[in-house]
């Protein structure tokens, strides 16, 4: 029996996790699982795996939270210390599908405790890569991308060595507004904005993948999983999605992962890693598929792909204003504050801005991401006056 533990298990890889894990019950065993704020699925998830400890973030939820489970063997417990402890504790397998720079400790508690961490929280690795590689080489700590993209990478190169790759190529469905003119994309609103044609995800990553910043992000995920530079790093629109990613070798090989578009593959993957598990998904059935096409990105309709590179080149906090900035524009999006044409510009005045250095530690990532939400909060409120 593998032990696992899933941190942000009410949200949409979570509850994918979920789905595998449960049809499995000869294979593993749930101890932990974590919630933002909804009490009411995380204690149903708890009680229906049998888990020994939920966490529910929000502390004002606590006493909900145990009254939910009582009569259950399932501990109640609240805050950051609750997850750190979900984080940290005895299961082997951690799920990392906290959205944003708020899974960031949780998941170096994992790494540090040497746990094999399954990792789709892309934020946390695009503000402190090279902290968590470090720490993950220092505690012996597996991390296993979760994320379709870089779960392909990692399927494709297998025990390889990162001397023979050529060119690591990322594949982008193009999202909702592939074909759109940017004038009609400037006003979109956030409806159409999360509405992706492929995938079923959380509110967030499904209007970074309209902005196209999803696919900047992983462009800086996949540098820090796979420690190659940003110009070997290629970025194919693939609107199918049914080629998740390739890798190009020094002999010109390029071996490409495929499937259909269902998290459950990536996540049973890295649940089951190196065995492998039934997930559920359907089976893929190339006869059936419509043409597969790739294309080149639009820079000029989608410059969030250029701010991205920007960060990863301009190196130093960039990274994190850029995740930061992002994060409180995408917020604001969705709250009807500001248009959809108006994230991109927040992060690009952010990034121009950018002159702190790398931080040297987690403490100092996370006061680099707070200072620079502040700014975008005030930037925001400067734009409304
Ligand atoms: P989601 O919004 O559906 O779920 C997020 C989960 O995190 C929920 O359980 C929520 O309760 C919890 N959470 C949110 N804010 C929190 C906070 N401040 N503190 C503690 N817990 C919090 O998001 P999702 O789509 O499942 O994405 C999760 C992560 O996986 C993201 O980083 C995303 O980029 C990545 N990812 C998602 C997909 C996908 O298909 N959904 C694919 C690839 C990568
Ligand atoms: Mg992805």
């Amino acid at each position: 029996m593998k032990t696992v533990s899933i941190l942000g298990a009410t949200g949409s890889v979570g509850t994918s996790t979920l789905d595998i894990v449960e049809r499995h019950p000869d294979r593993y065993r749930v101890v932990a699982l974590t919630a933002a704020s909804n009490v009411e699925a995380l204690a149903a998830a708890a009680r229906r795996t049998n888990a020994s400890l939920a966490v529910i973030s929000d502390e004002n939820r606590y006493a909900e939270l145990q009254q939910a489970l009582a009569g259950s063997d399932c501990r109640a417990a609240a805050g950051p210390s609750g997850l750190a402890e979900a984080a940290a504790g005895e299961a082997e397998w951690v799920m990392a599908a906290i959205v944003g720079c708020a899974g960031l400790e949780p998941v170096m508690a994992a790494v540090e405790a040497g746990r094999t961490v399954a990792l789709a929280n892309k934020e946390a690795l695009v503000t402190a890569g090279s902290l968590m590689m470090t720490a993950a080489d220092r505690s012996g700590s597996a991390i296993l991308p979760v994320d379709s993209e870089h779960n392909a990478i990692f399927q494709c190169l297998g025990s390889r060595r990162c001397d023979d790759v050529r060119r690591l190529v990322l594949t982008a469905s193009g999202g909702p507004f592939r074909t759109w003119e940017t004038t009609a994309m400037s006003t979109a609103t956030p409806a159409q904005a999360v509405a992706h044609p492929n995938w079923s995800m959380g509110a967030k990553i499904s209007v970074d993948s309209a902005t196209m910043m999803n696919k900047g992000l992983e462009l800086i995920e996949a540098h820090h999983l796979f420690g190659l530079p940003g110009e070997c790093i290629d970025i194919v629109v693939h609107p199918q999605s049914i080629v998740h990613s390739m890798v190009e070798f020094t002999d010109g090989s390029v071996l490409a992962q495929m499937g259909s578009a269902d998290m459950r593959i990536p996540i049973a993957h890295t649940l089951a890693w190196p065995e492998r598990v039934a997930s559920g998904a359907d089976r893929l059935d190339l006869t059936r598929c419509p043409p597969l096409e790739f294309e080149a990105p639009d820079i000029e309709r989608f410059p969030a792909l250029r701010l991205a590179r920007q960060a990863l080149d301009q190196g130093g906090a960039a990274p994190i204003v850029l995740n930061a900035t992002n994060e409180i524009a995408v917020a604001a999006f969705l709250a009807g504050r500001i248009t959809f044409g108006a994230i991109a510009e927040l992060v690009a005045d952010a990034l121009a801005a950018s002159r702190d250095e790398a931080p040297g530690s987690i403490a100092e990532v996370i006061a680099l991401d707070r200072a620079a939400r502040g700014r975008a909060e005030q930037h925001l409120v400067e734009r409304a006056a």
